[in-house]
């Protein structure tokens, strides 16, 4: 079993600890590598190196020079997407193919970031005195600390890493302690590709020992936090404390609206690949499907028709479409809302039962489940479940859609299935999410940007929009 060191000033470093813990892997339940407890003097360290990296060679490179690095950067991660995708999906469980998948996916945020390095302008500003000359320049804020959840960690990484490199910063990554593997693999790749030392430095362990003391380190100037509203909230009021500047990326509650005058065929798909890829497992996860009570039953018996033969099993092998819980308290949870579920009189009738036995490995299963006879107000429909249960809620028409598919304290993501192109954008403007998808579900690029409206975060990731949060603006005057 290998042990893994902290990255730190491109050293592979004990932990000040001297600590290890295990990692597990979620199909079997077994320990498959041994991973650095990291602490606040691990992170100090890092934190130096990041903030001597930013004053010193990274700096003093052309915007291109930095850009060509990370191009370079995601040629090595399109190299190495078989080895990294089979850490991730070891660590957290999701399908092999579909891990394979969102690596050579991370593999473009970097090249669309790199290519982006040499293009951020400021402006001329017109005045309104005479003769000065005024223009603004963006620069880096300086050291930025990552801070990610279990269920995508390369490609939530890539989301912070890419643009706050792009602006000129330096990095202290802190991945869950769930899924520490793979940034191990990726600090060599940015080993290999020739970054200067202090560059990218990874620092493990838990957030109380890690990410609370990378929060509150002087050096760090931003923290980008993808995880659940409660972390978040305690980042965002650390954050304030040390008054400074923080994006969050947090939890969900989607709304997935199917109208009646939908592709029916292509709706069910989406809802299904919505809710149950990643075995529920993904902030944007369509959990609440609102459909239109004219066609109620029919849409739900095509559900059921999709879900009644999904293989689960193993995620390394092909054909399996879902794999384990990632973690053992994420599978009692979601063991536990489809209890309380029952408990507020909705209706299963899909799944709603753990799997184990042969080939079920250390039977850390959900089986996908559906619940009918859902109203907005029980907490199945209010709560993040973060697993494979879809909440049932119908509906009468547009004003009752965007009624309920509002009535919620997040504001991630929605999906609108209609083949009206007028109902289309009424939905889009009415739908209180940083995203909207119509007549699709799930589709996220390094070209636009993607994030939370109320509980579901603060700033964007993806797209120009991100780079901007990591970026300060100086407005300069000059007389003659
Ligand atoms: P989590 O909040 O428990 O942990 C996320 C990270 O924060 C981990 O690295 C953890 O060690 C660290 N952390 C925890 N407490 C901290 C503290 N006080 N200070 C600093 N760091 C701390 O989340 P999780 O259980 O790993 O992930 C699941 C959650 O992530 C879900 O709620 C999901 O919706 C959310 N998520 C959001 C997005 C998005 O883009 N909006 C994407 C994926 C996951």
């Amino acid at each position: 079993m290998q042990t893994y060191q902290l990255f730190i000033d491109n050293q592979w470093v004990e932990p000040d600890s001297g600590s290890y813990f295990d990692a597990l892997d979620p199909f079997s339940g077994a320990p498959w590598a041994r991973v650095p407890q990291g602490n606040a003097r691990d992170v100090d360290r890092a934190c130096r190196a990041a903030e001597a990296a930013f004053h010193g060679p990274w700096s003093r490179l052309s915007a291109t020079e930095r850009g060509m690095l990370l191009v370079r950067l995601a040629q090595l991660i399109e190299q190495n997407a078989e080895q990294l995708a089979a850490a991730e999906s070891r660590d957290n469980g999701k399908l092999l193919g579909e891990v394979l998948g969102q690596v050579r996916y991370t593999a473009k945020y970097f090249r669309y970031y790199g290519g982006l390095a040499d293009k951020i302008q400021g402006a001329v500003v017109p005045i309104d005195k005479p003769k000065v000359f005024n223009y603004t320049r963006y620069e880096p804020v300086g050291v930025v600390a990552t801070i990610t959840p279990w269920n995508s960690s390369l490609l939530l990484t890539a989301w912070k890493v890419a643009p706050a490199l792009c602006a000129g910063n330096t990095i202290v990554a802190k991945p869950s302690e769930h899924t520490s593997v793979s940034m191990f693999l990726l600090a060599r790749l940015f080993e290999q590709a020739g970054f200067p030392a202090g560059v990218f430095n990874v620092v493990t362990g838990l957030g109380k020992d890690v990410g609370e003391p990378l929060v509150a380190h002087p050096a760090v100037g931003v923290v980008a936090f993808t995880g659940g509203d409660e972390g978040g909230r305690r980042v965002a009021v650390q954050a304030a404390q040390h008054l400074k500047r923080c994006t969050l990326e947090l939890g969900g509650k989607s709304p997935n609206i199917v109208f009646d005058d939908a592709d029916l065929t292509n709706a069910a798909n989406g809802v299904v690949t919505g809710i149950f890829s990643a075995g529920g497992q993904t902030c944007m996860a369509g959990s609440r499907l609102l459909l239109q009570e004219s066609i109620h039953d029919r849409f739900v018996a095509r559900l059921l028709e999709i879900c009644k033969d999904a293989r689960l099993g193993n995620p390394a092998e092909p054909g399996v479409q879902m794999g384990p819980v990632a973690t053992r308290p994420q599978f009692d949870k979601v063991m536990d809302y489809i209890a309380i579920a029952k408990a507020e009189g909705a209706q299963c009738v899909q799944g709603g039962r753990s799997r184990s036995g042969p080939g079920y490995g250390a039977g850390q299963f959900v089986e996908p489940t559906i619940f009918t006879g859902v109203h907005n107000g029980m907490r199945i429909a209010q709560e993040e479940v973060f697993g494979p249960v879809l909440s049932v809620i119908p509906f009468k028409d547009e004003a009752d859609a965007v009624r309920i598919g509002n009535d919620i304290r997040f504001g991630l993501a929605a999906g609108v299935w209609t083949q009206s192109l007028h109902r289309a954008m009424v939905m889009s403007e009415r739908l209180r999410a940083g995203t909207v998808w119509v007549n699709n579900y799930r589709s996220t690029s390094f070209t636009t940007p993607f994030g939370g409206f109320k509980n579901s975060g603060l700033g964007r990731e993806g797209g120009v929009e991100a780079v901007k949060e990591f970026l300060e603006v100086k407005s300069v005057w000059i007389s003659s």
